[in-house]
């Protein structure tokens, strides 16, 4: 299997790999996502307070406010990076394309616009299955 690796993207191959064997990677690949992807509810409660503290005029002392907001800064930066660098696909050994929506958040507002998403089921360059449904998917057959 590590010919594979070398030269240009070869496709998955669900013959050459055990399905056992894909399945451990894909459950381990989405371990290593997970702190990247938990990072999309709380910017949606961040979203949610950030709006209340606006409009309903809540008396959310500055000190939890800060917090809230520099706990997210940090997220954001590491889930981008994180799912750069852990997306690489344990297969082919690439980076994924960029494949969905990232998160931004300034003081004003949250936004989405086109990056990396954390949310990966199978690699877009040689369409290894990267989750255990794909895997499923794929060995069913
Ligand atoms: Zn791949």
């Amino acid at each position: 299997m590590d010919n594979n690796k070398t030269g240009f993207t070869a496709q998955f191959d669900p013959a050459q790999i055990d399905k056992a064997e894909a399945l451990a990677t894909a459950k381990k690949f989405q371990q290593r996502l997970l702190l990247s992807k938990a990072l999309y509810p709380y910017v949606f409660l961040f979203g949610i307070a950030a709006f209340c503290h606006k409009y309903l005029h809540l008396p959310l002392p500055n000190v939890v406010w800060g917090w809230l907001f520099g706990i997210a800064a940090v997220w954001i930066v590491y889930s981008i990076i994180s799912t750069l660098v852990l997306g690489i696909c344990p297969y082919c050994q690439q980076f994924q394309k960029l494949n969905g929506q990232t998160l931004g958040v300034d003081a004003q507002s949250v936004s989405y616009s086109k990056g990396v998403s954390p949310f990966i089921h199978r690699c877009n360059r040689c369409a290894a299955p990267l989750s255990v449904k794909a895997v499923n998917q794929d060995y069913a057959a």
